[in-house]
């Protein structure tokens, strides 16, 4: 089989698509066939070698795909070769044309859900999924604030607070990107590139603030975040790429909160709460993730040069 390969930790140029010994499911392991591989943010992190999680070289990166199971080993029951399914992380790497899981990390992909848009679940819908519901406690009638709403995990976000019963105002940094957010089901849109947008959103809420926000890029926004809020409000710091000075002042008579997250350190039951709830919304189309561009496995570096550029449109996939 074919998979992408990091033999040593650098830039987009260090993955090369090799030929690799093909996978067997053991007990308790499924082989999937990668129909498509989704590319996030984080795969380029861990690619250069400096962030938390740093991987045995050589290693095949990538967390999400979606494709057919091919084999099951002893033990394996909720799935059967020849099942549409997505991966939630796997333990050989998405980005090839096999990879091989641990049965948990196998999920049934309602038919009406195609494998390109199967590859955008995980990570995006995971991680939008948790910082709304689960760590900020978003609930019908409040309004969200979803700062950098275009990209792959924002443009899940959108749908689900949506579908949830929230206000949802999304930002986006070019025309584009902020039409795609309108068509996701924002109430409103705006640019986070405009000096004005923070009065904009002020104004939109009638000068009360909103109750969340979901947020991007933290080292650039917090500070801007905190004076959004009203009263009780919350911000989930999902994205961040450096330091940021903030007054604490600002939390304070808003009784407001800053939290973080990180998807991987989801506990089990919430996890298969996450998966439960996302695959509803799949099944009833509430939930429909928006594949930008496929690009093929070979050019994997495109992708990831791509993934780190502005205009999000979406998400990124590969195609072995
Ligand atoms: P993405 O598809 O590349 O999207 C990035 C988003 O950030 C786009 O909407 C982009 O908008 C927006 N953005 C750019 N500049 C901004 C600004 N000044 N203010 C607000 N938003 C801005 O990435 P993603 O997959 O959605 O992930 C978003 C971030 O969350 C990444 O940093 C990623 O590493 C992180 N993440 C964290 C977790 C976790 O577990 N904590 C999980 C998944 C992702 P434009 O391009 O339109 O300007």
């Amino acid at each position: 089989m074919k998979a992408i390969k990091v033999r040593e930790f650098g830039g987009p140029e260090v993955m090369k698509l090799e030929d690799t010994a093909d996978v067997v499911a053991g007990e308790g392991q499924v082989v999937v066939r990668v129909h498509a591989a989704g590319v996030n943010p984080v795969d380029t992190y861990i690619r250069t070698g400096t962030y938390a999680v740093k991987p045995n070289l050589p290693y095949t990166p990538g967390l999400d795909a979606a494709g057919v199971v091919e084999s099951a080993g002893t033990g394996v029951t909720h799935v059967k070769p020849g099942d549409r399914v997505y991966i939630a992380g796997s333990i050989s790497g998405s980005y090839a044309e096999k990879t091989l899981c641990n049965s948990g990390q196998v999920h049934p992909l309602p038919d009406n859900v195609s494998f390109a848009q199967g590859a955008c679940v995980f990570v995006p819908y995971g991680t939008a999924y948790r910082g709304l519901f689960q760590r900020g406690g978003a609930k019908a009638g409040e309004t969200v604030l979803i700062h950098g709403a275009s990209g792959g995990v924002g443009t899940a976000g959108v749908q689900l607070a949506r579908a949830a019963g929230l206000t949802v105002i999304g930002t986006g940094g070019t025309e584009r990107g902020r039409a795609l957010v309108k068509a996701q089901g924002a109430h409103h849109v705006v640019d986070h590139g405009d000096p004005d947008y923070l009065r904009q959103i002020m104004d939109l809420t009638e000068g009360r603030g909103v109750d969340m926000v979901l947020e991007m890029l933290a080292n650039v926004n917090l500070a801007k975040d905190l004076t959004l809020l009203a009263r009780g409000g919350r911000v989930v710091v999902v994205g961040n790429r450096g330091t940021i000075e903030i007054n604490p002042r600002e939390t304070m008579g808003r009784d407001a909160c800053i939290m973080g997250m990180v998807l991987l350190n989801t506990p089990a039951a919430e996890l298969a709460s996450i998966h439960a709830g996302l695959y509803a919304g799949l099944e009833n189309g509430s939930l429909r993730p928006v594949v930008g561009q496929e690009i093929p496995l070979a050019e994997a570096a495109r992708a990831h040069i791509a993934v780190m550029e502005p205009g999000a449109y979406g998400k990124i996939v590969l195609i072995p």
